[in-house]
């Protein structure tokens, strides 16, 4: 057997769903909540509290569901609930970008979907309010929301955000003649257009290239200023340093539920 308390404290909760799989058997992914509170105190654990019992049921959305993947409203509370925060269904709660990180982690762990354009702008948006300019591992694959690529057209000057479906310049082909968005280039106009330059919304290499460098280093061998780079890289240190806590705890905790004798199934 596990520690009594092994469903009512700080556990990681991937470790926590993998356990009651094998404890429950998989049925218990279909039970009603108080039941599986009830079968675990049968079993001699302790009470599951509230933010245990939010990560349970976040684990089991996550491997029932793919709406973490495709609904910014479930994506936002799984990560919440995954990372101890108590949710409330119908409130709003923006999540921290250091819990975007650990909770994409767990996600992934649960099913290895492509998360939809919603969700990637919703963890992009999360990124915007934080101030952010680069996103690091596991939420890079979202930059292109957070930094938009925009392009600059050679022949008319034009300066757009770039959506091109065909790599013409809008105005040159005529594309938003009257204010309306046509799909198509205008007659007469279809080889124009093709003269621009892509370019990204800001450069945000300098934040990436010096996080990269500095978070294999442990933290007392690193100082910063408060120049508006160091301010940045101090921000994703921080959020690194609690994804590497939550992937640690993980291992820990499976370590626990393999020495306890529980197969992971
Ligand atoms: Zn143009």
């Amino acid at each position: 057997m596990l520690r009594k308390n092994f469903f009512s404290s700080n556990t990681h909760p991937y470790a926590m769903g993998v356990a009651c799989d094998s404890i429950l058997t998989k049925a218990w992914l279909e039970w009603e909540p108080k039941s599986i509170y009830q079968g675990l105190v049968e079993l001699g654990y302790d009470m599951v509290d509230e933010v245990n019992a939010g990560k349970l049921g976040a684990y089991r959305t996550s491997v029932k569901t793919v709406l973490p993947w495709t609904d910014w409203f479930s994506f936002e509370h799984v990560i919440n609930a995954f990372n101890s925060e108590i949710v409330t269904f119908d409130k709003h709660q923006p999540c921290k970008v250091k819990y975007l990180m650990a909770g994409v982690d767990t996600l992934r762990l649960c099913q290895q979907i492509q998360f939809g354009d919603e969700v990637k702008r919703y963890i992009a948006s999360c990124a915007k309010n934080a101030e952010l300019l680069f996103l690091p591992d596991p939420l890079t694959f979202c930059m292109k929301y957070l930094c938009r690529p925009k392009y600059k057209c050679n022949d008319c000057g034009n300066t757009d955000y770039d959506d091109l479906s065909d790599g013409r310049c809008d105005l040159c082909v005529g594309r938003y003649e009257d204010g309306i968005l046509k799909d198509q280039p205008q007659k007469g106009l279809e080889d124009r257009g093709l003269n621009i330059t892509r370019f990204e919304e800001y450069d945000y290499f300098p934040v990436a290239n010096k996080f990269d460098a500095l978070k294999q280093l442990s933290s007392d061998k690193i100082t910063l200023g408060l120049n508006q780079l160091d301010v940045q890289i101090a921000k994703l240190l921080d959020m690194h340093y609690y994804r590497k806590e939550m992937r640690d705890r993980l291992q820990e905790n499976l370590q626990e539920v393999k020495h306890a004798g529980i197969n992971i199934i």
